[in-house]
């Protein structure tokens, strides 16, 4: 997920870290020859690099915690409900509609506290 830069500092190694609008980090080392950042080193070259925008791979791994959660909390909750209306001899129409319908009472935010990524 493409987050903009808006602000550095440096770690304890004295490397340059990007800090990205979503909270997250990002080393930006100028590093030659593996990596070329001359600009990092002066505060203008990273006055410049204000707002442009790095992959956060961080973000991308919250996002795909939080889908994988919700889908296993749908087809937990699909389950439970087919077979709770299976139970009250409701047909097998019936049993999809009441599981469908349960989809419409899970709490979205339930979903994003068993997801334990942080930023
Ligand atoms: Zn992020």
């Amino acid at each position: 997920m493409q987050q903009k830069i808006v602000g550095f500092h440096l770690d304890e190694e004295s490397h340059w870290v990007a800090d990205l609008e979503c909270g997250h980090k990002q080393h930006v080392r100028h590093d030659p020859p593996w990596q070329e950042r001359p600009w990092v080193v002066t505060a203008e070259g990273r006055a410049s690099r204000l707002g442009v925008e790095l992959n956060c791979v961080r973000c991308d791994e919250m996002g795909e915690a939080v889908a994988r959660a919700a889908i296993q909390e749908c087809k937990s909750t699909l389950q439970a409900a087919y077979q709770d209306a299976g139970l009250a001899g409701l047909c097998a129409e019936g049993r999809f509609e009441a599981a469908v319908s349960a989809l419409d009472g899970m709490k979205l935010v339930d979903i994003l506290r068993k997801t334990r990524v942080r930023p």
